[in-house]
């Protein structure tokens, strides 16, 4: 028989509910992880092919996310069993039947995730009273458009760099998914004084070694074209992006994109992850062994949820900005100055100091 409880540990999950209305094919599945830092604060993924495994894992990264971002928020995820491109009415149903059905759990607040945006988020809202990721009409810090996980991973990444003696000043930079969070980091660390020589979507890769025009290319990925259609620069395969001889190379697409049979083809120093868990625990090993300084993705990408929220508690964008600022460059240099000492994976020492944070919420907190 299956163990219900095989997921249980030290820190949750508090709570999986699994959801189902036959008469309105809702499928969905909710993981509240750990609370112990305040209500959790998760993205709800609407997929064909979720699992219990992976809503757990994925509530289980919020926990961590939220606790080094020192926010007043714990982690939890929700899955929704469906086509994120069905017809937008039959969306909104399904949606707005999935916040009827999570109403009376007040301890998960949705934030959009693959499959689901702003304007999903705005039916959550309208239903249950909470939701992050709003659009800005109802209140909302729109965290895609203005690129606050870009801007927090530019912040980790200046901050990085002193830790392999990088100047930032002609850093090569190379982009795995040129979308929401890639096509910002860019701008940003572009703004710094790097230079984008390649970057891939699903249309292939855009390489030039000379460096590309980031304004450009955000102008027509903006316009609805792919990055094959841009007029300059070598067109490769999307998978010719990882050999791309750079020294700043951002995963911002997929999970597990790096692995034992392909990272060998890497040739960078420094990998903020955008991207959740686009390496395997494998892959992040032997570029550590390589001296590839890896930022782990609950670290360097947690600039979206910052932004959430701090949108949550009716902050400003430039309030936001500021502090997405300060807790990554922070975290990042505790993380590397721990990593370094104690001859770990950045990875085991963000780990830790996520950690650290909840058990010390647990123990302030009576949490159970
Ligand atoms: P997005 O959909 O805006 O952009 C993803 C980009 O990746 C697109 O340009 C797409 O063409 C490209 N892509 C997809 N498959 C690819 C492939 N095989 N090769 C090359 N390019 C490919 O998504 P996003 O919001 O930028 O999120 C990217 C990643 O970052 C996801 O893993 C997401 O979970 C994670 N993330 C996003 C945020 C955020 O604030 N948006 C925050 C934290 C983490």
């Amino acid at each position: 028989m299956e163990d219900m409880f095989r997921f249980a540990d030290d820190f949750g999950p508090a709570r999986i509910l699994h959801i189902y209305r036959p008469s309105l094919a809702l499928k969905a599945i909710v993981v509240v992880d750990n609370t112990a830092c305040g209500a959790a604060i998760g993205g709800v993924r609407m997929a064909p092919d979720v699992s219990v495994d992976e809503c757990f894992r994925l509530a289980r990264a919020m926990t961590l996310k939220n606790a080094a971002a020192g926010l007043p928020h714990g982690g939890g995820k929700a899955v929704i069993v469906g086509d994120p491109h069905m017809v937008p009415a039959e969306k909104e149903q399904l949606i707005r039947a999935f916040a009827a059905a999570i109403r009376d759990i007040v301890d998960y607040i949705p934030g959009p995730d693959m499959g689901t945006d702003e304007r999903c988020m705005a039916w959550i809202k309208d239903e249950t009273g909470r939701a992050v990721g709003l659009p800005s009409a109802i209140g909302g810090i729109p965290l895609d458009e203005i690129g606050a996980t870009g801007f927090g991973l530019a912040a980790c990444v200046d901050v990085a760099r002193e830790f392999i003696g990088l100047d930032l000043k002609g850093a090569r930079v190379a982009v795995q998914g040129f979308g929401a969070v890639g096509k910002h980091a860019a701008r940003f660390l572009g703004e710094k004084g790097a230079v984008l020589i390649a970057a891939s979507d699903t249309s292939g890769t855009l390489a030039d070694p000379s460096g590309l025009d980031v304004g450009a290319l955000i102008a027509l990925k903006e316009a609805g074209k792919l990055l094959r259609d841009h007029a300059k620069g070598s067109k490769l395969s999307a998978d010719a992006i990882l050999d791309i001889d750079c020294d700043i190379w951002i995963p911002a697409a997929r999970p597990d994109v790096v692995r034992a049979d392909n990272v060998a083809r890497l040739r960078t120093r420094l990998m903020p992850q955008g991207a959740n868990i686009p390496c395997t625990l494998e892959a992040e090993e032997a570029l550590h062994d390589r001296g590839v300084l890896v930022i782990p993705d609950f670290i360097a990408n947690a600039g979206g949820v910052i932004c959430a929220s701090m949108e949550y508690r009716g902050s400003t964008q430039r309030a936001a900005f500021e502090y997405i600022d300060e807790r990554i460059r922070a975290n990042t240099r505790t993380v590397l100055e721990e990593s370094r000492q104690n001859k770990n994976l950045p990875r085991t020492a963000a780990v830790a100091l996520a950690e650290r944070r909840v058990r010390t919420a647990m123990q302030i907190l009576r949490w159970h």
